[in-house]
C-alpha cells in the first residue's frame, strides 16, 4: 500500500519538523527524495544521511522560497537530478501570530511571500520536471488556520487560506496530468511552535480544544502526504485534508 519505489520527490522545508518526517516516511516508502532547506546545511545532511541508511537516494538543495530566482535555480537542480520529478511537497514556511496592532510594516507581506507565493513559485518552478512525470502529483501544506480562524497572525491564516485555494485552482488548470492536494495539519509540536508547546498553559489550552486530546507530531501528518502522492489516490485531486486530531469539529 501507498508505495513510492522508483518516485523521485522534492519536499521543500525538510531539513526538520513536519518537512524532515516527510522526507523520511517517501523515503520509507521507497521514493528518491531531494532534500529542501534555507539555510541549515548540516541538518539536510542529518536527513540526507537518514535517507542512505533507509535505502533510497537523496539530494540536498539550498535557497529561500521567498525570492522567486532562487527558488528556480533549487527547483531546477532538484529536476535535473533525474531529469523530472513525480512529486513535489511544499512544506517550507513560516508563522507570525502577532495581534494586528503589532504587525510591522514588512511582517504581513513576509508571511504571505514566503507561505503563499512561496508555495506557488515552487510548484511553478516544477512544472516543467513534473510534467516529464508518468504520474505527476503536488501536495501543499496549508494549516488547520486556514479555514478555521483563531486569535492572531491574520497574515499566516490569510496565507493559508491562499494556500488552499490555490491548491483547488492548480488542480483544475493542471488536471488531468498533475493531481494537486493540500494537508491542514492542526497544532504540531515542532520550532515552528515552540514557544506555544513548552508554555504550561498554551499547551494544555490546545489538549483541550482538540477532541483527540492531544498535540500532534510529524510523524502524524507525513503518512497522509504519502498516501496523496501514491497510486491509491489516482482519483483524489483538489482535496484539503485535515490531520488535526479533530480541531475543526467543535
Ligand atoms: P519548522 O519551523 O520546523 O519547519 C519549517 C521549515 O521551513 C524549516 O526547515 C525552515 O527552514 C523552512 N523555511 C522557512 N522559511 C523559509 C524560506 N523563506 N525559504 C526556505 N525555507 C524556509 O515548522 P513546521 O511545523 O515543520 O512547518 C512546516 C509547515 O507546516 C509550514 O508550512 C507550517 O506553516 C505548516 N504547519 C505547521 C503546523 C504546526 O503546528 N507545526 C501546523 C499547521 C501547518
Amino acid at each position: 500500500m501507498f508505495d513510492l519505489s522508483g518516485r523521485v520527490v522534492l519536499v521543500t522545508g525538510s531539513s526538520r519538523g513536519i518537512g524532515r518526517a516527510i522526507a523520511l516516511e517517501l523515503g520509507r516508502a521507497g521514493s528518491d527524495v531531494v532534500v529542501h532547506h534555507r539555510a541549515n546545511a548540516a541538518r539536510a545532511e542529518e536527513v540526507r544521511a537518514e535517507l542512505s541508511r533507509i535505502g533510497v537516494q537523496s539530494l540536498t538543495v539550498a535557497g529561500d522560497v521567498a525570492h522567486p530566482e532562487e527558488v528556480a535555480r533549487f527547483v531546477r537542480a532538484a529536476g535535473e537530478w533525474k531529469g523530472r520529478l513525480d512529486g513535489v511537497v511544499t512544506s517550507a514556511g513560516i508563522y507570525r501570530g502577532d495581534a494586528t496592532p503589532d504587525v510591522g510594516p514588512n511582517d504581513f507581506q513576509s508571511v504571505l511571500r514566503t507561505d503563499l507565493e512561496g508555495t506557488f513559485r515552487t510548484v511553478q518552478a516544477a512544472l516543467p520536471f513534473l510534467k516529464k512525470s508518468v504520474r505527476p502529483a503536488i501536495v501543499t501544506v496549508s494549516s488547520v488556520m486556514g479555514a478555521h480562524a483563531g486569535i492572531g497572525g491574520v497574515a499566516y491564516q490569510a496565507a493559508k487560506a491562499g494556500v488552499e485555494q490555490a491548491t483547488r485552482a492548480l488542480a483544475l488548470e493542471l488536471a488531468p496530468r498533475i493531481r494537486v492536494n493540500s494537508v491542514a495539519p492542526g497544532f504540531i509540536r515542532t520550532d515552528i511552535n515552540r514557544g506555544g508547546h513548552e508554555d504550561p498553559r498554551f499547551h494544555a489550552a490546545i489538549v483541550a480544544a482538540t477532541p483527540l486530546g492531544r498535540w500532534g507530531e510529524p510523524d502524524d501528518v507525513a503518512p497522509a502526504v504519502r498516501y496523496l502522492l501514491s497510486l491509491e489516490a489516482d482519483w483524489v485531486t483538489g482535496l484539503v485534508l485535515g490531520v488535526d486530531g479533530g480541531i475543526p469539529l467543535r
